[in-house]
């Protein structure tokens, strides 16, 4: 059975009359950038985050930047992220001026390792990034315990997890800010760009939502020297159609991970994802490791079936970041794991014959008796 990596027509088919209504009320009220529907997403976001206030900006990027700006981070800072994720955490520190600094990533998790955090801490390091991977929010508790030790500012890379929750608390409510994306392919995804910050801190929200327009406090009033990253009025009512349902969809995401999950627990040769304790996953990304992933493409392509690599190369090995001075070998678990990911099909309309499908193909790789 033929299986995309993701499905973006069975995820809006079913609710494409209700997002022409919605987009047909935002024409009619000429509110296209920023203006009602943005404030009423802000609120609902923030209240399914479970943060006082939420700030929509542009996209998910744009959201870690200007949380950093917000919260003064900015030349001869030192940030720590990690170099298991996607570019945009680190160009985000970039652009606010400051220098990322990498802490591995846990064998268990792929998420930061709180012992690494310790180790590259210095006098000029003044917050911290963790990324919450694949939908996995990171280990919290003795990050902001590290933090606190040493006043450091938190924001959350919580563009792979709307929703998931760490000891009962939702990702993004954790730090000083959370940020997310909203491009389409995320478990909140837009028509296009979108992103937002969440935060419990009301000082943080209204210097973002200065950033955000100009640095404008009233009308040709410029206080700071801002940006436009304001969000589009279309997008914020297609979010905000498309939240109502995405606890449901979340659960759909849990339910194909346990399905994989007890599909290929005898295959040898592969490491599948483990949820850490306390935690409850959103599954963004569903990422086995393999010893050797050529197999696992061949299968994949022979069956027709769609894969993604998430991530192939660490951002700390990239070319835009050999100016950091890295070397292969200074990471050696997000190394490993960058060698190693391979990414099946997930999304909350995955059929269990899909399934099925792909489990197939992962033991043919594996060469492991098939059991069908
Ligand atoms: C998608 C993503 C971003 C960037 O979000 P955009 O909306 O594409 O700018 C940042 N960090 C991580 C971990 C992401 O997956």
């Amino acid at each position: 059975m033929k299986v995309p990596f993701i499905d973006m027509k069975a995820r809006h088919a079913p609710l494409k009359a209700e997002f022409m209504r919605v987009i047909g009320q935002v024409i009619d009220s000429g509110a296209f950038a920023g203006g009602p529907y943005v404030e009423r997403f802000e609120k609902e976001f923030a209240q399914f985050c479970g943060t006082r206030h939420a700030v929509a900006v542009g996209s998910g990027t744009e959201a870690l930047w200007l949380a950093l700006v917000a919260l003064g981070i900015g030349p001869g800072d030192e940030v720590v992220t990690v170099p298991m994720t996607f570019a945009a955490t680190v160009e985000a520190i970039c652009l606010a001026g400051a220098k990322p600094v990498f802490a591995d990533i846990d064998e268990r998790t792929y998420t930061m390792d709180p012992e690494s955090l310790e180790q590259v801490i210095t006098p000029r390091t003044r917050a911290v990034v963790p990324v919450h991977l694949f939908g996995q929010v990171a280990d919290m508790e003795p990050i902001l315990r590290i933090a606190e030790n040493h006043d450091l500012r938190v924001i959350e890379d919580a563009a792979q997890a709307h929703g998931a929750e760490y000891r009962g608390r939702r990702a993004g409510s954790l730090g000083d800010a959370g940020c997310f994306s909203f491009y389409p392919a995320k478990n909140l995804g837009a028509f296009g760009d979108a992103g937002a910050v969440v935060t419990q801190d009301e000082e943080t929200a209204s210097k973002l939502r200065l950033l955000r327009d100009h640095g404008q406090s009233g009308k040709n009033r410029h206080t700071v020297i801002g940006w436009n990253s304001r969000m589009d009025g279309i997008q914020a009512a297609v979010l905000s159609l498309k939240l109502r349902h995405l606890e449901e969809e979340n659960e759909a995401r849990r339910r194909h991970a346990a399905a994989y999950h007890r599909a290929l627990a005898e295959v040898s040769g592969v490491i599948l994802p483990r949820t850490g304790p306390g935690r409850r996953h959103a599954h963004h990304i569903y990422a086995l490791r393999a010893l050797d992933r050529r197999p696992l493409v061949w299968a994949f392509d022979e069956a027709e079936i769609g894969y993604g690599i998430h991530y192939p190369v660490p951002v700390h090995l990239q070319p835009a970041y050999r100016i950091l001075g890295h070397k292969r070998g200074d990471f050696p678990v997000a190394e490993r794991c960058a060698s190693q990911f391979i990414s099946l099909p997930m999304y909350p309309e995955l059929a269990p014959e899909a399934i099925e499908s792909v489990a197939e193909a992962v033991r043919q790789a594996c060469g492991s008796l098939s059991v069908v």
